[in-house]
């Protein structure tokens, strides 16, 4: 963990909750996100507020089977996994790197499209926020040594406001039939939908290692 993570302690973290007003119960949630984060990072108290509307827009809990879209991979994905249950390795979250501040969540369905509501950060409501607004802008007038409070209080007493919401269809993903084949280049076996011609991903366009 890097020094600066320490600066916003756990009673900073929780007076911070108390001054905006969060329930109680979102407080205890936005603590377990934090904790998974490793540190109370903006992007992931922002995704708290954004999979606690999605999920009540919805009219669903973290109990029910939930898929996601996240349109970032910074921070925004663990608010899915720790308050959703929506995770990677259960295979029901999906990033697509679009570079927005944006989640869609949608039940299981055995249909071919169903209905879900993707929240993001409405940029015009964000003009009420200022701290945010120049935080989320990455201006070089927002300064962490100095404004890292500020920017956590404006947070929580925002809470939704400066999220927006719509209702949209996203395509359901069935499970793909698969069997098990073996890369002739590293000898490992692989899904045959993942091979690449004759290799492994491993072997071609996703090789990641050099043997040492
Ligand atoms: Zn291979």
């Amino acid at each position: 963990m890097q020094a600066g993570h320490h600066e916003e302690t756990p009673n900073a973290l929780k007076a911070s909750m108390e001054r905006g007003g969060v329930p109680q119960q979102l407080q205890q949630e936005i603590i377990r996100l934090s904790d998974f984060h490793t540190y109370p990072a903006p992007g992931v108290l922002i995704g708290a507020f954004m999979v606690d509307y999605a999920m009540e827009l919805l009219g669903v809990t973290a109990d029910q089977k939930l898929y996601g879209v996240c349109e970032t991979p910074k921070c925004l994905p663990d608010a899915l996994q720790v308050m959703a249950h929506i995770t990677t390795g259960n295979n029901r979250l999906k990033i697509v790197p679009i570079g927005k501040f944006a989640i869609t969540i949608n039940a299981a369905s055995e249909d071919a499209t169903v209905e879900a509501v993707r929240v993001y950060v409405d940029l015009v409501k964000l003009k009420e926020y200022p701290t945010i607004d120049v935080w989320y802008a990455n201006s070089p007038v927002f300064d962490k040594h100095t404004m890292k409070g500020k920017l956590m209080d404006e947070i929580f007493t925002a809470g939704r406001n400066i999220l927006s919401s719509e209702r949209v269809r996203v395509t359901v993903h069935k499970k793909k039939k698969w069997s098990s084949v073996t890369c002739p280049c590293c000898g490992e076996t692989v899904p045959d939908y993942l091979i690449e011609g004759d290799h492994c991903g491993a072997c071609g366009s996703m090789k990641y290692y050099n043997i040492v």
